[in-house]
């Protein structure tokens, strides 16, 4: 339960309430999991009078404050028609008004679709414990170690690479309902390829980046061979995952 509110008004502040332990302090973005109903009890730190809700371009990369909701970054007309895509997939019209970027990647589990797509694009969180010590943490490395991050850091933006190419493909029992298979292909003006699968297990899994996609299909199967629950058997993933990363890696080339 939500026993303190907070409403700092500057980054410095913000970490000062989330460095206290008693009661915890977490962050608070759009709260649309924060406000379910919990047995613990802690404080929420909200963000939206830090200045975070901006989105930047420099040419080489995009900067997404952390308080830029997901409706917000469909409708800046800034994200790729692929991007998009995930981005509707992951929420409906009324989560996407409240759920910020940091918030939805901090809550992903393995059926996220925008956290397979931040994944694939090999995002990057600027994390604060002090305002001295923000450093870049790559999404790959956040997600499997999120308890740890959480609560005491404060994620005030995320960076992708705006000259990458991005596709997106899922199953699913139907277009709205989360994938039981999901694939994001990036590929840079390089050549590298990252390849990334969602649609199952607590967190997204990467399962390529190399200099081409070469490969990418059998390490997808691979990737999914155990990946089996209520959804579906890890046979059918594992062929599915193999087809929506070819559909993806074609698509690189049209
Ligand atoms: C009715 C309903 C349906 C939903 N359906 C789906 C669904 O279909 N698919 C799905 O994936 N999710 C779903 N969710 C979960 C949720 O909506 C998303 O995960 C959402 O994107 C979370 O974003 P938020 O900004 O609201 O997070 P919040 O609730 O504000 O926070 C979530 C977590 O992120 C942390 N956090 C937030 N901002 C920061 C920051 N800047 N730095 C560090 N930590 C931070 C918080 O401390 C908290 O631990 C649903 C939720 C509801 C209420």
């Amino acid at each position: 339960m939500i026993i303190e509110y907070h409403r700092p008004q500057t980054v410095e502040e913000a970490l000062a309430l989330l460095a206290r332990s008693q009661p915890v302090a977490v962050p608070l973005g759009g709260g649309t999991v924060l406000n379910q109903p919990s047995e613990k009890d802690f404080a929420v730190v909200d963000l939206q009078s830090l200045d975070l809700g901006t989105i930047a371009q420099d040419g080489r990369e995009m900067t997404l404050g952390a308080t830029v909701t997901l409706q917000n970054l469909l409708d800046s007309g800034e994200v790729s028609p692929a991007l998009a895509r995930a981005i509707r997939h992951e929420a409906a019209y009324n989560l996407r008004q409240m759920a910020t970027v940091a918030g939805s990647l901090v809550a992903a589990d393995g059926r996220s679709p925008f956290a397979t797509v931040m994944l694939a694009l090999d995002a990057h969180l600027s994390m604060a414990r002090h305002e001295s010590d923000a450093k870049k943490v790559p999404l790959g490395e956040f997600l499997p170690l999120q308890s740890e991050h959480v609560p005491e850091s404060l994620i005030t933006s995320v960076a992708i690479p705006s000259q990458t190419q991005l596709t997106y493909h899922y199953v699913a029992r139907s277009p709205a309902d989360l994938p039981i298979v999901c694939a994001a292909v990036a590929q840079w003006p390089s050549g590298r390829t990252r390849v990334a699968l969602g649609g199952h297990g607590e967190i997204p899994l990467l399962v390529l980046d190399g200099r081409s996609p070469d490969g990418a299909e059998k390490a997808a199967r691979s990737a999914y061979s155990q990946a089996g629950d209520q959804w579906a058997s890890a046979e059918y993933r594992s062929d599915v995952a193999d087809t929506l990363v070819r559909r993806c890696v074609q698509e690189l080339g049209e």
